[in-house]
């Protein structure tokens, strides 16, 4: 059922944000188990709330229909499921499809054999590829606004450089974007020594700042990283040295700093001709209580029969919006077979997650009776 599920998921073109086919046919699959679908439009961006049951105890199922574009150099139809030795190929069948599916199917077999007495509900956008704005973020307004409540919350995401279901993502380091501009003077090459070659001075800058040590990290957090992503002087002569050369990097970093901060602490090294522009994106944040992380281990412990690792490595993802609502964490396949060419997931990986969602479902109201009964 998972293969099938997962098979029909993949063939919808969802490439971000056009994720309405795939939305309406897991609502279709949800309300003919007993949910009450609520689908959220919101500009073009087809979004769904959907819950079983009416308790206020409700454990939330999180992810994302949309998908990158496949581009070229597949095997196979990215848009057609086409198995190879156990593996399942095709765009999204990792990011996240096959969570999707395996949840999906987790939740119909429980609800076959159980009448839980917690709602259990699923939260599912199209825009998460693009950091959307019409995505989750607004979800989660909706919710408050509603007064909805929701226990906990797992992210069906590929997430993690472990195997699958072998680590729970537990937040996410911070993003900042840092642009570099040097100025100097466009002249001959031969006039260098009368005007100062800049590029020099701003490639020996852009070296020293790529390899600024920022902290240690903590318990929680690996250490802050610095990476460049590019070098532009947008010369194609050999006899200029031209006015103009930029770097951009890309500053992932843990909550040992702010934005204010960081921000603050590279100002500080500027030399005079070099400016600096920032963008932000996510802040560094822990999205789970040790108590509801600690259950989640225990069910990947009776699934799996190993204790999983837990930590925040990785990007952001909808865990951001999420985790102003509830405790969230993520739980999926390994993020390194995300977004490629040939894109594939496991049979074993989707048959591990359902078991894992599975037992989450199973003890959820002993969790609940645990934690909420005072
Ligand atoms: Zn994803």
């Amino acid at each position: 059922m998972i293969v099938k599920l997962l098979s029909d998921l993949v063939s919808f073109k969802t490439v971000t944000p056009n994720g309405d086919a795939a939305i309406d046919y897991c609502a279709k699959f949800l309300e003919k188990i007993g949910f009450v679908c609520h689908k959220l439009n919101f500009g073009s961006v087809a979004n769904l709330y959907a819950k079983y049951g009416t308790h206020n105890k409700n454990i939330c199922f999180a992810g994302h229909v949309d998908v990158v574009p496949p581009l070229d150099g597949w095997n196979s139809d990215p848009f057609v499921l086409t198995e190879r030795d156990g593996l399942l190929f095709g765009r999204g069948t990792n990011d996240m499809k096959g969570g999707l599916a395996a949840v999906l199917c987790a939740i119909s077999a429980f609800l076959k054999k159980h009448t839980p007495d917690f709602s259990v509900s699923v939260m599912l956008t199209s825009d998460e590829e693009i950091m959307g704005k019409n995505g989750t973020s607004k979800i989660v307004q909706w919710i408050q606004e509603r007064n909805e409540q929701i226990t906990g919350c797992i992210l069906c995401e590929s997430c993690s450089t472990d195997a699958t279901g072998e680590y729970i993502k537990i937040g996410c380091r911070g993003s900042l974007n840092v642009d570099f501009k040097s100025v100097g003077t466009q002249c001959h090459v031969v006039s260098s020594k009368k005007f100062v070659n800049h590029l020099h001075s701003f490639a020996k800058f852009i070296s020293d700042f790529a390899n600024t040590k920022l902290d240690d990290g903590n318990s929680n957090f690996s250490p802050s990283d610095i990476e460049m992503t590019s070098i532009d002087v947008a010369n194609s002569v050999r006899n200029i040295i031209p006015a103009n050369a930029s770097a951009k990097f890309n500053i992932r970093f843990n909550d040992c700093w702010t934005f204010e901060k960081l921000e603050h602490f590279i100002k500080k090294q500027l030399p005079q001709n070099i400016s600096v522009k920032f963008t932000r994106f996510g802040f560094p944040f822990i999205g789970s209580e040790t108590y509801f992380t600690n259950f989640l281990a225990q069910s990947i412990n009776k699934t799996l029969g190993t204790m999983p690792k837990i930590g925040t490595a990785g990007g952001n993802s909808d865990a951001l919006s999420l985790h102003k609502l509830t405790n969230v964490v993520e739980i999926g396949t390994p993020i390194e077979n995300a977004h490629i060419v040939n894109e594939y997931v496991s049979k074993t990986d989707l048959e591990k997650l359902y078991k894992i969602y599975f037992d989450i479902l199973g003890s959820f109201s002993a969790y609940c009776a645990k934690h909420y009964s005072r």
